[in-house]
């Protein structure tokens, strides 16, 4: 293999995603929505499969130009700039795609950049793909348990540890609000503080936006390049799989200044070339009738959210009654709970030399409680990991039937 390749061939995604498969287990391991999505969605779809012949042929290179105008129209609103869509959207495949092209573009041999851990397990092997160096800085958890309940917001960055890891060779810093696995929605002042870095230091933002629709508790997304001085350094990243629930689709976008989104162009244009026309134009359509209905009652993007918010909140009482302490997420599709009373009780699960704790336990629990979760110790890096395995991953967007089939679990267990 190439050496690029060194250290990043293990992925929790394929060793979790496989015993989900095999065990009958109530799966709330892998984010994706196991309920329809809205018809209007699967609709544009099939229209798009059964209409234009042309639908069936190659689209624009950087984009379908229908999806890229709506693209522009839509997110430059959000985010207060005048888009072009040739020039400040580039649409991949999923919100890897955009990822990966950002890292392959940006990053150079030596580069050094900033991940926020807990962070989703891709970011590490992408900047190691493209010869750079990451350099982490965590959450810290603002206090210990005191009876009540912690909530994403009290883990916060330390602000002069954050500073310290900005060094002349920091290249770029990734964002993730709302953060993957922590269901973190980063707060105004938070992200003025990670931009006063990134001014001061000529470093780029990554910022990855796919779970901006799903906040809760009246949170509100700020995206970090509506910051002074952030549009030109920063890239936003999101996806339709999570906007209207369709993670096999597929369909995902960047958005920034073309100074930089050239050099993601040069990425797609010698790699993929082309994404598959038909998922651009139903996303398309479903933007469109978005943009109709901004924020009110029937948009998708005001449903969405109430009503997993109510799935949130039943998955953490259902977890409060065997023992578990769910962190309470401001936005995403996940919660991490603390198991450290299990650990304590039961501290030598078997698994296999070295492995974390959180993933032994996922393990016992999925052949033993018929329930399946990601261990947390997978968005850590290899030092903090230990530190980390004390904390289980749960995705609560699913439906109605399979929330209850949780329930009966967790009732079994008690
Ligand atoms: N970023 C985060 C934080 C994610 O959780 C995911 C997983 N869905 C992605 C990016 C990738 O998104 P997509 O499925 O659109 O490639
Ligand atoms: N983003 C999803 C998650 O965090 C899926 C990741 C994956 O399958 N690679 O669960």
């Amino acid at each position: 293999p190439a050496r690029r390749l060194e250290g990043i061939d293990k992925n929790p995604w394929l060793e979790f995603v496989k015993l989900a498969n095999e065990n009958e287990a109530v799966n709330l391991g892998q984010g994706f929505p196991d309920f329809a999505p809205p018809k209007f969605a699967t609709e544009a779809f099939q229209q798009a499969v059964s209409g234009d012949v042309m639908l069936n042929q190659y689209t624009r290179a950087f984009g379908h130009p229908p999806l890229v105008k709506i693209l522009a129209k839509f997110f430059g609103k959000l985010l207060e700039q005048d888009l072009d869509p040739q020039k400040n959207v580039l649409v991949t495949v999923g919100a890897y795609g955009a990822l990966f092209y950002a890292f392959q573009a940006l990053v150079d041999e030596g580069d050094e950049v900033i991940l926020i851990e807990p962070y989703f397990d891709c970011y590490e092997p992408m900047t190691k793909m493209a010869g750079g160096c990451p350099v982490f800085v965590p959450l810290r958890p603002a206090s210990t348990y005191k009876g009540q309940l912690m909530s994403s917001g009290d883990w916060q960055l330390d602000p002069d540890e954050l500073a310290s890891k900005f060094t002349p060779r920091t290249k770029a810093i990734v964002i993730n609000s709302p953060n993957n696995p922590l269901g973190k929605v980063f707060s105004r002042a938070e992200l003025e503080i990670v931009a006063n870095l990134c001014r001061k230091h000529d470093v780029l933002c990554i910022s990855d936006e796919v779970y901006q629709w799903l906040v809760y508790d009246g949170k509100k997304h700020i995206s970090i390049a509506t910051l002074p001085g952030m549009w030109e350094r920063t890239l936003t990243i999101g996806s339709a799989g999570k906007a209207f629930s369709v993670t096999g689709w597929k369909v995902g976008w960047t958005l920034g200044p073309d100074h930089l989104l050239k050099h993601l162009r040069t990425v797609h244009q010698n790699s993929l070339y082309h994404c598959p026309t038909q998922g651009q134009e139903a996303v398309f359509s479903n933007f469109e009738r978005e943009l109709k209905l901004f924020g009110q009652p029937d948009s998708y993007f005001v449903q969405l959210p109430e009503a997993t918010q109510k799935s949130r909140d039943h998955m953490i009482e259902s977890l409060l009654t065997v023992g578990m302490r769910p962190v309470i997420p401001q936005g995403t599709y996940f919660l991490i709970a603390d198991i450290s009373t299990f650990k304590e009780k039961m501290p030598d699960l078997p698994g296999s030399e070295g492995e974390a704790y959180d993933s032994r336990f996922i393990k016992w629990m999925i052949k033993n409680k018929g329930l399946v979760a990601i261990p947390v110790s997978a968005f850590y890096s290899s030092e903090q990991k230990k530190h980390f395995d004390h904390y289980i991953r749960f995705c609560y967007v699913k439906s109605d039937s399979t929330i209850k089939a949780m329930d009966d679990k967790l009732q079994q267990w008690k």
